[in-house]
């Protein structure tokens, strides 16, 4: 299971990157990226997003 964030649907505002307790979600260029290694599968990011652009696959 990882973290799998849908470009189309993301609008980078930046609400997943504070949320995260392990700090494992940064902006790089125009597209938000995981680092799905140390993701403690905690969900909290996907509940800020209000776009529905964050799932756990
Ligand atoms: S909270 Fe959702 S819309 Fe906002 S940056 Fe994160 S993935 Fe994108
Ligand atoms: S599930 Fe939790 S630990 Fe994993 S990326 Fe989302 S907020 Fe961070």
């Amino acid at each position: 299971m990882k973290i799998v964030i849908n470009h189309e649907k993301c609008t980078l505002c930046g609400k997943c990157i504070e949320a995260c307790p392990m700090n494992l979600i940064k902006k790089v260029g125009n597209k938000m990226k995981v680092q799905n290694s140390r993701c403690i599968k905690c969900r909290m990011c996907i509940t800020v997003c209000k776009n529905n652009a964050i799932r756990l696959n």
